[in-house]
């Protein structure tokens, strides 16, 4: 997925909040599609339509099976780009090939959230691809969510690679995120366990 162009979930919506003042000027938005793993066929498949709402403060964590809500202030906790300190960690692209394709999982097979949720994180999957794609390295084996071991009533949700690399983003009790920690299987000088109380710029 080589791409040269400055489009952002970021400056997309605020592109939209800036054309919505001036309801005289006709806007229409074109994205290109082609995700991991899609074909044609996937493409023409208008019997199995995948639609989300976007919003913000709308899913407890990125985004919720049951409502298809996505909130763009939780998938502003990852990085736009693979991180060159943490290239392992997951992005903003890898997160909504997730949702994107666990909802098609759905939508086709009938799965419910367990199958669902596993399909694009299996071997191979589409979050594999993507990461290929970016040239990251290993795969994402598991995405949980789990009370934070330290302040009660804050929950953590952890991604944890094939090789025990973790990208923790925790949730205080109103589910807003309050924080983001890197912590590298292995930390070296150069990437050391790292955490931040903003997102990534
Ligand atoms: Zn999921």
């Amino acid at each position: 997925m080589a791409r040269k162009k400055p489009g952002t979930i970021k400056t997309f919506m605020a592109a939209a909040e800036v054309l919505r003042r001036y309801p005289q000027i006709h806007t229409r938005a074109f994205l290109i599609i082609g995700f991991p793993g899609e074909t044609l066929a996937m493409i023409n498949d208008t019997a199995h339509p995948v639609r989300f709402n976007v919003g913000r403060n709308n899913a407890f964590f990125v985004d919720s099976f049951a409502n298809n809500n996505v909130d763009l202030n939780d998938l502003a906790w990852f990085d736009r780009d693979p991180n060159p300190q943490y290239p392992w960690a997951p992005t903003q692209g890898e997160l909504v090939t997730h949702f994107v394709v666990e909802r098609r999982e759905r939508a086709v097979n009938g799965s419910g959230f367990p199958a669902a949720h596993a399909a694009p994180i299996a071997p191979g999957g589409a979050q594999e691809q993507y990461r290929q794609d970016r040239s990251q390295p290993g795969r994402i084996v598991s995405q949980v969510s789990s009370a934070n071991p330290t302040t009660p009533g804050d929950t953590d949700a952890t991604f944890s690679d094939d090789s025990g690399n973790q990208y923790v983003v925790t949730l205080d009790p109103a589910n807003q995120p309050v924080q983001r920690q890197y912590t590298p299987a292995a930390p070296t000088p150069a990437a050391p366990g790292m955490s931040s109380v903003t997102p990534p710029p």
